[in-house]
């Protein structure tokens, strides 16, 4: 099966406004049937608002447009993130002034409103998702593409998988890490072993567990996998293993599917923004170089095969590696950019793979361009002499 993705690329032949991408975000919204979708249905649009002095979110010229489409069609809007960011979203202009809808913590003011399901998955037993989610009847889950330390990509699994749910079960995503141990005490040799394994990393990507002192602990973001900490740790004491890498994008796919199984069937689509991609998330509060050039704007009913083709599109272009931080590393140009910035075991497409698996949408898909770019040609030019 085949899903349509709807796009609008970044790229204009004329200097005219109906060229540029929130233009072109109005045709997706009419392919996407936004309008007549949403009459009388509390519309939940989820958006990443950012925080501290990061400016690289999505523009309210583009959410007005969604708040707008939803009023037309007779729905009721509201944006949302969690408690933390909306707390200073007016510092990025999103107000109910600006955008036309009132901007609510999804998990209400103290992050404590939400709705528990049960499913294991490694270290979880538990997915409390936000009330505010919960209780709305349709979402439009609006993401900002851009590197994530954890995963490689954030993208709208990642809106939805990290801000659709409360503090605890984030935060229990992020230790899903850890389940598979990786550190075993009993095959070193000596005391100094542990001080060679920590002494070997670059990018502090180990530390001695806090809990557990005399054990070591592997900070998956920072880490990408260079290995030079496996050439001084003795056999089997210590792994750099994809199976701890890629539990954070199946917990993802994970908590995309508990929060998306509290809408009626067809009560959601995705949009997401791929423009001024940074290394690492929103949620770090500031805005670095861009490391990809701008790829568009996406949207689809069919969330897997939205995340594809703008993982897709990103892979058309090199990574701007003189736009990277001084402080990381590539050392493989191997696979998706993205994974040249963030390491091997990153791979962005695991999260897609995993929501495919829950059957939450396809890997397939045809991508319709709402505005193809008119390919200019220019005859040759005549000799103009100086004067
Ligand atoms: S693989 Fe490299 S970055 Fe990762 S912990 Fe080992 S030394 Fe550090």
């Amino acid at each position: 099966m085949t899903s349509t993705v709807y796009f609008g690329s970044p790229r204009q032949a004329h200097l005219k406004a109906e060229e540029t991408l929130p233009a072109k975000l109005d045709l997706i919204i009419e392919k996407l049937q936004l309008r007549e979708r949403v009459k009388d249905e509390l519309v939940a649009i989820k958006l990443h608002v950012g925080n501290n002095i990061g400016y690289s979110v999505i523009h309210p010229v583009f959410v007005r447009k969604i708040v707008q489409a939803v009023k037309d069609g007779g729905g009721k809007p509201f944006v949302c993130d969690v408690e933390w960011d909306t707390a200073s979203a007016a510092e990025r202009g999103y107000t109910p002034e600006v955008l036309g809808c009132p901007v609510f913590p999804v998990g209400g003011l103290t992050g404590k409103y939400y709705y528990a399901h049960e499913r294991t998955f490694k270290n979880i037993r538990e997915w409390k998702v936000a009330g505010m989610i919960q209780d709305a009847t349709f979402m439009v889950n609006f993401a900002h593409a851009k590197g994530h330390p954890s995963c490689a990509y954030g993208g709208a699994f990642k809106n939805i998988a990290l801000g659709c749910v409360v503090g605890p079960t984030r935060s229990a995503m992020h230790d899903s890490c850890h389940f598979d141990p990786y550190w075993f005490r009993d095959k070193t040799n000596h005391a100094d072993d542990f001080k060679k394994i920590l002494a070997a990393c670059p990018h502090g990507a180990i530390s001695e567990d806090k809990e557990s002192p005399g054990d070591l602990h592997l900070h998956i973001e920072p880490c990408n996998q260079c290995g030079r900490c496996l050439e001084v740790a003795p056999p089997e004491s210590w792994k750099i293993d994809p199976v701890n890498f890629h539990a954070f994008q199946e917990a993802c796919a994970n908590s995309v599917d508990m929060s998306l199984s509290t809408f009626e069937p067809g009560k959601h689509t995705h949009l997401v923004l791929a423009t001024q991609m940074t290394p690492v998330c929103d949620c770090f509060g500031f805005t670095s170089m861009p490391i990809l050039p701008d790829a568009g704007i996406f949207g689809s009913d069919d969330i897997v095969a939205l995340d594809q083709a703008v993982l897709d599109k990103m892979a058309e272009s090199r990574l701007i590696e003189e736009n990277v931080p001084t402080s990381m590393e590539i050392h493989t140009r191997e696979g998706h950019p993205l994974q040249w910035l963030h390491g091997p075991y990153k791979d962005p497409y695991k999260v897609v793979e995993y929501g495919a698996a829950l059957g939450l949408g396809n890997r397939s898909y045809e991508l319709v361009d709402v505005y193809p770019v008119e390919e200019k040609t220019f005859g040759s030019m005549g000799y103009i002499p100086a004067e």
